[in-house]
């Protein structure tokens, strides 16, 4: 499915090619925090399957585990966009607020569910993990 989308400030926008069989939830702690919400919806994209314009800042995310992570975003308006690895990435996880057709992308998984808030446990029927085991990995879209 081809989208596309932008930041709030409209400086940095996409367009990228995605398996909407992909569409996760994060209730991490860490996504929470850097998302501002309890929740985060994403979905995974391989990076030649991304087209961005514009030029985004990034912070590192040092993992519990020592893992980085670069949490990309607008420097102008602090729109959440995607996380990469730190180094020799191959693939994004896109943040779904900022996809323009995120009404349509319901989401097929939901990890790190022991972390969800105990007012947000709900997932109507949706499939939980309870850490990112099951975790959707991005495969190349159908061109
Ligand atoms: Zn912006
Ligand atoms: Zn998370």
């Amino acid at each position: 499915m081809k989208i596309d989308g932008a930041c709030h400030c409209g400086k940095v926008s996409f367009t990228a090619l995605i398996d909407p069989g992909k569409v996760m939830v994060c209730h991490c702690n860490d996504c929470q925090v850097l998302s501002g919400s309890p929740m985060r919806a994403v979905v995974p994209v391989m990076l030649e399957d991304i087209d961005l314009r514009g030029e985004p800042k990034r912070y590192i995310k040092t993992a519990q585990s020592g893992n980085k992570r670069a949490q990309v975003f607008c420097g102008d308006c602090g729109t959440p966009l995607f996380a990469t690895a730190a180094e020799n990435a191959t693939s994004v996880i896109l943040r779904l607020g900022c996809v323009r057709q995120r009404a349509q992308l319901s989401p097929k998984l939901h990890i790190w569910h022991d972390e969800a808030l105990p007012w947000n446990q709900d997932t109507q029927g949706v499939p939980t993990s309870p850490n990112q085991s099951g975790f959707l990995a991005p495969v190349p879209a159908p061109r």
